[in-house]
């Protein structure tokens, strides 16, 4: 971890107590208990030192009479304008529990929230670390209160953990949230979970000195852990199966953890070689990672005893990414991704968190005062992502409803400039032909042909929308017949 301790962190922390001088937190502390606590759960998220010094300060501008010049004065540019984020989102926080229903003044609001997310996106990772604090206070509040956040958090908070692959972050704001929001059914679940947990004890720890002996005969290097289902994940999926508990086979897995993706792919033979597989449940998230980026092998089997327990096998840093997410990518391209964001570019962020990119793309607009539909905004940050490979297996990810004049033109704009066809998983097929997920697409190109105004019914993504409008509108090529010459494109 990094240290917690530089003559700026110091200073933001005097800066910070000293603009609190005097008030308290529900629970009675002072209040620089709070920033502090804001800043510990930065640091265990290994987030780099403008957003730590931010996170100390992020609520002054809101309750003290600390400005925003104040803050660039002493601290710079950056942790100002990081500051300043999380105090506009704070602003929207009232309004994003209804981000359903669209009502004029959630829309306003949730402009201001993306328009602080698309400018950079610590100032999300900063309001998460406030939200996860104050849900681990929440006692403190009042009933009704501890409703509303609770919900909001179910709603909102833990999808975009997820979203950004935060695991441990997920499931720590969804038990606690769903404590509050219906505490029957959490303590209902937390007691069942219990009492499986306890009963499959003994077997389990067989299991695990079983597949460790097989391991280490092979040589392989590994740990080997239980991980135990959250509450919250547990009551969703009993929802999915109609509250049968027959159908829920991951209450209790094991976790292996191994040097490399080779290794990975061992070890799940040794486990079939021991156990019987389940029909239809290896899940292969190495080679198609789920839509967060998310990498693992699944796998449930059967035992000796008839005892079905799920494993999970992955790296080291795919472990890693499936904890921390984001921040873990943060962590280990820190420089790199600091030093583009400040040039305004973030085409260093892993491709399955291009999203982030269109979500900037969006922001720049609303700040250029261009009229933005809300409801494919949200379409953005929430709805399913697809993968799709080219034919040499590039993967590249999409939204749901994605055409191949989208995949194309997220290739280049000139292999999308110059479609005249496409084949899906090696058949002639149309651009008005819904991408699945993993279809392999093949675009066709010809050098004579040229973009279409009538394509533009056939994309979806805003990247795609942009690249065709400007190569049809400052165009001034001819339309020309097309000579039907078709080229491969990988
Ligand atoms: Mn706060």
């Amino acid at each position: 971890m990094k240290p917690s301790t530089s003559p700026r962190i110091n200073h933001a922390i005097e800066v910070a107590k000293k603009a609190h001088e005097g008030q308290f937190r529900k629970t009675g502390e002072p209040y620089i208990v709070h920033p502090l606590a804001v800043k510990k759960i930065l640091e265990e998220w290994g987030m780099d030192e403008d957003t730590i010094i931010a996170g100390i300060l992020h609520d002054t501008i809101e309750d003290t009479s600390l400005t925003l010049e104040d803050i660039k004065k002493e601290f710079g540019e950056s942790v100002a304008f990081l500051v300043d984020g999380v105090t506009k989102l704070s602003t929207a926080r009232n309004g994003m529990r209804d981000i359903d229903t669209y009502l004029p003044a959630t829309k306003d609001n949730f402009l201001r929230l993306m328009i602080a997310l698309g400018d950079d996106i610590r100032v999300l990772i900063i309001k998460l670390a406030d939200r996860l604090h104050n849900l681990r206070t929440l006692s403190a509040l009042p009933p009704d209160k501890q409703k509303k956040i609770a919900k909001e958090t179910l709603e909102v908070f833990a999808p975009l953990a997820d979203r950004l692959n935060m695991g441990l972050l997920r499931v720590e704001m969804a038990d606690l949230s769903f404590k509050y929001v219906d505490p029957k059914r959490f303590n209902e679940l937390k007691k069942l979970i219990e009492k499986y947990n306890k009963s499959a004890e003994k077997s389990l720890a067989k299991i695990e000195e079983e597949v460790s002996k097989a391991l280490k005969k092979e040589k392989i290097k590994f740990t080997i852990s239980g991980r135990v289902k959250s509450v919250y994940s547990l009551h969703k999926k009993l929802a999915k199966h109609n509250q049968n508990m027959g159908e829920i086979y991951d209450l209790t897995a094991l976790r292996i953890i191994v040097e490399d993706v080779t290794d990975c792919y061992l070890v799940l033979g040794i486990i079939h070689s021991l156990y019987t597989p389940m029909n239809g449940r290896i899940k292969d998230y190495i080679a198609m990672p789920k839509q967060n980026g998310y990498q693992s092998l699944h796998t449930t089997v059967i035992t000796k005893d008839k005892r079905i327990v799920e494993f999970q096998i992955r790296t080291k840093e795919m472990h890693e990414y499936a904890e921390r997410g984001l921040a873990a990518s943060f962590y280990y391209n820190e420089q790199k991704l600091t030093e583009n964001y400040k040039k305004g570019k973030i085409e260093h962020l892993p491709t399955n968190l291009l999203w982030i990119t269109e979500l900037q793309m969006t922001a720049a607009r609303l700040r250029e005062g261009k009229k933005v539909d809300l409801r494919k905004l949200k379409l953005n940050l929430f709805a399913d992502k697809i993968f799709v490979y080219t034919p040499k297996g590039d993967i590249i990810d999409l939204p749901k409803g994605a055409l191949p004049l989208d995949f194309a033109y997220r290739l280049h704009s000139e292999i999308g400039d110059h479609v005249v066809g496409v084949k899906i998983n090696g058949k002639m097929s149309n651009l008005n032909k819904k991408l699945e997920h993993g279809d392999i697409v093949e675009i066709l190109t010809s050098k004579n042909q040229t973009p279409k105004p009538s394509w533009l019914d056939r994309i979806i993504t805003p990247h795609a929308r942009t690249k065709l409008l400007h190569a049809l509108h400052p165009s001034t090529r001819p339309e020309t017949p097309t000579k039907k010459k078709h080229h491969k494109h990988a």
